[in-house]
C-alpha cells in the first residue's frame, strides 16, 4: 500500500472516530460556518467539540507547519484530508479570514515572534480577524489612503476611518493598512499593521446591506496606540504585504463563490438545480419541463465543474508553495460572476415564490434565496471590483500596455 493510501484510511477512521455524527451533511456557508474568535457563540455543543479536535490536529490548517499549530501535511495529504471530509460530508471546522487571508500572509512575512503568537490562535478558532483596507476615498484606488500612522517611541499612534469592514464587529484582531508617510509616491509610506480590536480608541458600527443583513461595519481609530513590533514586513513597506494578500483574498472569493464551497451546492449536488427546477417548474419525462432552463442548469454545471477544476490546480500549486499571482484576478472575475449567474437562474426558477423578504408565506429556504441572490451582487466589488480585476489581467497577465 503506498504511503498515501495508508495516509487516507488513518485519516478515514480518525475523521470517523472523530467527528461528530450530528454535523455530517450540514452544510457550512458564510453565514452557518464556524467563524470562530472571542465573541463567536456556537450554534451546538457538536460544531464546539469538531473545532476543538480539529485544532488539537491543526487539521483546521491543515498544511502549515506543526510549530505554529498547523498541522504539517504535504499538499497531497491535504488534499486526501479534504476529499475524505467530502466523502463523509463532513463541514469545515473552521473558515474565516485568518485562515486564508492574514495566516498565510504571516506565513510569508511575519517574523518568528509574530507567527507563534498569532498563527496558533488562528489555528484553533481562537481570535476572529478582519481587514482594514477600504476608507471613504480609497477603494479600487487603495493606495490612496490616509488612515494615519505617527511614530511616537516604540509605538504608532493612529487616526482615521475604514470603511466595508466585513464582521469588524465580531472580530478580535484586524490587518490593516496604515499611511506612516505622504512625501514619497503613494505605493510608499504604507505600513502594513495588526491591531487588537480591544485598544482604546478603536469603535465599530455597523452598514446595513440591501441584503437586510449586515456583516458590514465602519472602524474608527481615534489615537489609537499600536506597539511597533505588530508592523508586518518593514515600515513603509506594506504595499507588497498588502498585494499578497489581495491574491491569497482572491482566490478565496472565487473558491467560496464559484468553486467548491458555494452554499447553492447542497449533498446531492448534481441534482439539486434540477429538483429544484422540476419542483417549481415542473417535470416531462423525468426531465425539467422548461427547455430554457433544462439548457441554463447544464450550462452552469458544465462551467462549475470546469472552473472548480481549475481552482483546484491553482491551489495544490499554491499548497507546493507557490503564491497565488495575477491570475487570481482571472479567478475572482470568474467565480463570483458564476455565482451571480447561479443565483439569477435559481430566482427565476423560484419564480413568484423569491418575492418575499420575511414572514408567513414563504418557505425558509426561498427566503434564503431571495437573500443571498442580493448578497451575491457584492461579490463583483468585493476584494477588487470586476472592472479593477480586469485591468490588472490586461496589464499584469497579458502585457497589454497601461
Ligand atoms: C461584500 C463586500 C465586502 C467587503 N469587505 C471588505 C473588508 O472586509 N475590508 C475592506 O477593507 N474592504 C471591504 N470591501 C470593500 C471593497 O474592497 C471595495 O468596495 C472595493 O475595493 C471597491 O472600492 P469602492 O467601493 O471605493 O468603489 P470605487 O473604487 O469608488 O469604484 C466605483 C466604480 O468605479 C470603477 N472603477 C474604479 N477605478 C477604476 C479603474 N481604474 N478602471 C475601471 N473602473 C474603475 C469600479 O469598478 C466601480 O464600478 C468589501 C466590499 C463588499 C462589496
Amino acid at each position: 500500500m503506498s504511503e498515501l493510501e495508508s495516509f487516507r484510511q488513518e485519516t478515514r477512521a480518525w475523521l470517523e472516530a472523530n467527528a461528530p455524527k450530528s454535523l455530517i451533511g450540514l452544510q457550512m456557508t458564510e453565514l452557518t460556518g464556524v467563524w470562530g474568535g472571542k465573541k463567536w457563540a456556537f450554534s451546538s455543543d457538536a460544531e464546539k467539540e469538531w473545532l476543538e479536535v480539529m485544532g488539537d490536529k491543526g487539521w483546521t490548517a491543515p498544511t502549515w507547519p506543526t510549530e505554529y499549530g498547523g498541522g504539517g501535511l504535504s499538499s497531497d495529504e491535504a488534499k486526501v484530508l479534504s476529499q475524505e471530509m467530502k466523502a463523509l460530508e463532513l463541514p469545515p471546522a473552521l473558515i474565516g479570514f485568518g485562515l486564508t487571508m492574514i495566516g498565510p500572509t504571516l506565513l510569508r512575512f511575519g517574523n518568528e515572534a509574530q507567527k507563534k503568537e498569532h498563527l496558533p490562535k488562528i489555528v484553533r478558532g481562537e481570535i476572529r480577524w478582519c481587514q482594514g483596507y477600504s476608507e471613504p476615498g480609497a477603494g479600487s484606488d487603495l493606495a490612496s489612503l490616509q488612515t494615519k500612522a505617527e511614530r511616537d517611541g516604540d509605538d504608532f499612534i493612529i487616526n482615521g476611518t475604514k470603511v466595508w469592514t466585513s464582521y469588524a464587529d465580531q472580530a478580535d484582531w484586524i490587518f490593516a493598512l496604515v499611511r506612516n508617510d505622504s512625501s514619497g509616491i503613494k505605493q510608499e509610506g504604507i505600513t502594513f499593521i495588526l491591531i487588537d480590536m480591544d485598544d482604546p480608541g478603536v469603535t465599530v458600527s455597523p452598514i446595513l446591506l440591501i441584503s437586510g443583513k449586515s456583516p458590514f461595519c465602519e472602524t474608527h481609530f481615534t489615537d489609537v496606540r499600536v506597539p511597533v513590533k505588530n508592523v508586518i514586513n518593514e515600515i513603509g513597506a506594506g504595499w507588497t504585504v498588502a498585494k499578497a494578500l489581495l491574491g491569497h483574498e482572491r482566490t478565496m472569493i472565487a473558491d467560496t463563490f464559484g468553486g467548491a464551497g458555494l452554499k447553492a451546492r447542497k449533498a446531492s449536488e448534481r441534482t439539486f438545480l434540477p429538483s429544484l427546477a422540476v419542483e417549481h417548474t415542473g417535470e416531462v419525462d423525468g426531465r425539467v419541463a422548461d427547455g430554457v432552463i433544462r439548457d441554463e442548469i447544464t450550462q452552469i454545471e458544465m462551467d462549475s465543474r470546469a472552473f472548480a477544476l481549475t481552482v483546484q490546480r491553482t491551489k495544490d500549486a499554491a499548497k507546493a508553495g507557490q503564491e497565488p499571482g495575477p491570475e487570481s484576478s482571472m479567478f475572482k472575475i470568474y467565480g463570483t460572476e458564476l455565482n451571480q449567474r447561479r443565483y439569477e437562474l435559481m430566482i427565476r426558477i423560484l419564480g413568484p415564490d423569491a418575492l418575499g423578504w420575511e414572514g408567513p408565506g414563504f418557505d425558509e429556504f426561498a427566503l434564503d434565496t431571495t437573500r443571498e441572490w442580493l448578497r451575491s451582487r457584492g461579490n463583483s466589488i468585493e476584494g477588487g471590483t470586476s472592472e479593477v480585476q480586469l485591468n490588472i489581467i490586461a496589464k499584469r497577465v497579458l502585457g497589454l500596455p497601461a
